[in-house]
């Protein structure tokens, strides 16, 4: 399929819908009285610090939504005002956020099935409404949507939608593009679905693997198998790796996608003549300023002198669980959370580790004075962040603030 071809058909169909509807100012008031907090704002204004009793909770300097998100939750509500009566589906958790993704349900906003791992669109009618998430959607569900004669409302982020362009312009050259990112995300199915040919890395090692597989050759059973779900139909390793170009789900942890980019911009150099290094490699710019000010935030919050973290935010969202992987790298304790109900009690609390499993920690929570880093990934609403410093005085004993 040539998908920038359908990409710029579907944006000039009148069922197609990338700009709200007018009702910007409505949809604000609502948002901010379920989503905002008085709470954080105060703490935010004080250097991003409150000290009560013997705790002093540390907020990081950039955390929680971020204006992709913002943007396409604010679509969403748009969408249910433009069309009271219609069914609305969603394609996807709107945001890797559950208490957003609840209260869409409460506003009847469905979400699309899933059966034996695939999504079933037969449950959409023809004219009905379907809203896209902020990390996008596959090209080929757009497709069935714009067979079907839905109602498309695109609340893509522009950066997301920045990958994709970026996919298609290494497409158009015949560059095999390298996508630093977890194969399983929504994110990066999307954007591997632009792309044409593809190998997605997950993180440095992989990476690593690949160069020497490009400088040294190697076991192409044992490459494709390494990498199974994670390429393009008919890869080969052997001759599909002569020109790269990178890209990245845009959630990746910044600094890693950079070491990646240099990685194969080496390799290249070593491999051929550094005059025909733009032949062999391509690179564009396509880590989102949200990701990286949160993840510079972490960085700095983590050289504090603090007792633990409580990182906030789905257990599926990816900026959130590199959140916590910086503070597991600084060997400070923190428990990755998505909502004020993980907090058992004093004694215990139910966390998400790093592997995804999920494990209920004992002692948590220090005796006497203590100081606590929050953060937040971007799909997080400041209420929740605020329902959990609250909970850390109550269980301290220390007056809550309103
Ligand atoms: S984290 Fe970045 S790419 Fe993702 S929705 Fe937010 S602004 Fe967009």
């Amino acid at each position: 399929m040539d998908t920038k071809a359908f990409k710029r058909s579907l944006q000039h169909s009148e069922n197609y819908h990338r700009r709200g509807f007018g009702h910007k100012e409505e949809v604000a008031t609502q948002l901010h009285s379920e989503y905002q907090s008085g709470l954080i704002q105060e703490i935010r204004d004080n250097n991003y610090t409150l000290t009560l009793g013997d705790v002093t909770i540390r907020l990081a300097e950039a955390f929680g939504f971020c204006w992709g998100v913002e943007r396409a939750v604010a679509m969403a509500y748009e969408t249910r005002k433009h069309f009271p009566q219609e069914r609305i589906w969603i394609t996807n958790e709107i945001i890797h956020n559950p208490s957003v993704n609840q209260r869409l349900r409460e506003m009847q906003v469905g979400f699309i099935p899933v059966e034996a791992g695939q999504k079933n669109f037969s449950v959409v009618e023809s004219g009905e409404v379907v809203i896209l998430p902020a990390f996008g959607a596959s090209v080929q569900e757009m497709q069935v949507l714009n067979d079907k004669g839905c109602k498309i409302v695109d609340t893509t982020c522009p950066w997301v939608s920045k990958v994709w362009n970026t996919v298609e312009k290494h497409k158009k050259v015949d560059c095999t593009s390298i996508i630093h990112g977890k194969y399983k995300h929504e994110e990066t199915i999307a954007t591997s679905s632009f792309a044409g040919k593809y190998l997605i890395v997950l993180n440095l090692k992989e990476a690593e693997y690949v160069a020497d597989y490009i400088l040294n050759g190697g076991n192409r059973e044992e490459f494709l198998t390494k990498f199974s779900k994670a390429y393009s139909p008919g890869f080969n390793p052997d001759t599909d790796l002569e020109k790269v170009g990178i890209a990245n789900q845009t959630t990746m942890l910044k600094g890693e996608t950079e070491q990646i980019g240099k990685l194969f911009e080496r390799t290249m150099m070593k491999k051929y003549p550094p005059s025909e290094l733009n032949q062999h490699f391509q690179s564009f710019n396509t880590i989102c300023d949200a990701t990286q000010e949160r993840q510079d935030a972490m960085l700095q919050l983590v050289e504090e002198k603090l007792d633990f973290i409580v990182v906030i935010g789905g257990f599926n969202s990816s900026n959130t669980s590199h959140l916590q992987e910086i503070a597991e790298e600084r060997k400070l304790p923190s428990y990755h959370i998505d909502s004020v109900e993980r907090i058992f009690s004093e004694q215990s609390i139910e966390h998400c580790q790093l592997n995804g499993n999920i494990k209920i920690s004992e002692k948590w929570l220090p005796e006497g004075k203590i100081i606590v880093g929050i953060t937040s990934g971007a799909s997080t609403p400041d209420k929740v962040v605020e329902d959990v410093i609250n909970k850390i005085f109550e269980l301290k004993k220390t007056p809550a603030v309103v």
